[in-house]
């Protein structure tokens, strides 16, 4: 069965079940959000209410909750030692907000380490992680490192630095990975030979530790370290290519999450493009339908 969904909104007054019926007016199955703006650390506190009318509606429209996703805010960077006790406190706060939201896996980017070296950015990542593992070792929630385009000194962008972040974790029932597609092509791995790909993946981190998809096409060339998203078959890896991992067998389990570009940053894409992807055939006017909806 195809699991397949997008970035949505988390408002304050609807919460998961906001999210939740923008995911139903999308077509999607599942969903990703952020607990509260990415980019701040203002957060409402979480309401059972709306959380349990989510779970039933949910329910009613077979949808599996294990298969949706909350992505940590971008603020949090566990390289950085000046914001490390800020970094392991906000984070941990939101494993707990996303536990008791009922959802099992939290995205994160590993993060960036601005100069300090790469050896010295795992290192903290790892004591990091450890130490919101520790506090919040009740909770069921696995945190799933993305793979990163490599833009600036961002780690994570070679399949062996999520590994080396993944081995120093003492709870490994808690720890996981996202592959990002446009990433991973920004990063410098082919898209068009993902079977070979995924060989790489399974001998470095094992194909079982990959707890989401985020399927985007890329505006850059392979290898440009870039990291900009675009929707799915206008960019440098193409619709075909993106069909086969959307569609791969081994992967078949795993929720696939769109976070392409709103069109002229007003239109929402995801109706459009997943009715696209359930149709397995590229529609080069879908641009244009978006901006008429
Ligand atoms: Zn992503």
């Amino acid at each position: 069965m195809l699991w397949i969904g997008s970035h949505v909104g988390f408002q304050k007054n609807t919460q998961l079940l906001g999210s939740l019926k923008e995911a139903l007016s999308y077509g999607e199955n599942t969903f990703m959000f952020y607990t509260g703006a990415p980019q701040n650390t203002l957060r409402q506190s979480i309401n059972d209410t709306l959380t349990e009318e989510a779970f039933s509606l949910m329910k009613e429209k077979g949808m599996d909750p294990s298969k949706v996703i909350v992505h940590a805010p971008y603020i949090v960077n566990l390289c950085n030692e000046n914001n490390f006790d800020f970094s392991v406190s906000f984070l941990t706060q939101e494993v707990e907000r996303v536990g008791k939201l009922g959802i099992s896996y939290m995205v994160l980017h590993p993060g960036s380490h601005v100069g300090l070296g790469i050896e010295k950015g795992i290192q903290n990542i790892i004591d990091g992680l450890n130490i919101v593992i520790q506090n919040t070792k009740d909770l069921n929630v696995v945190i799933l490192l993305e793979t990163m385009a490599g833009k600036g000194s961002e780690v994570g962008s070679k399949l062996e630095e999520i590994k080396q972040i993944m081995d120093g974790i003492h709870d490994q029932k808690r720890v996981g990975v996202c592959i990002d597609t446009c990433h991973l092509h920004d990063a410098g791995y082919d898209m068009s030979d993902f079977d070979s790909f995924l060989e790489e993946f399974d001998s470095v981190i094992g194909i079982s530790r990959i707890g989401c998809v985020h399927v985007n096409d890329s505006k850059n060339d392979q290898s440009s370290h870039k990291d900009r998203h675009e929707n799915i078959g206008f960019g440098k890896i193409g619709f075909d290519s993106l069909c086969k991992i959307i569609y791969h067998e081994k992967l078949e389990e795993i929720p696939k999450i769109l976070e392409t570009p709103y069109v002229e940053k007003e239109y929402p894409p995801y109706f459009y493009e997943i009715q696209m992807i359930r149709e397995k055939k590229f529609d080069e006017n879908l641009i244009e339908k978006i901006k008429m909806q």
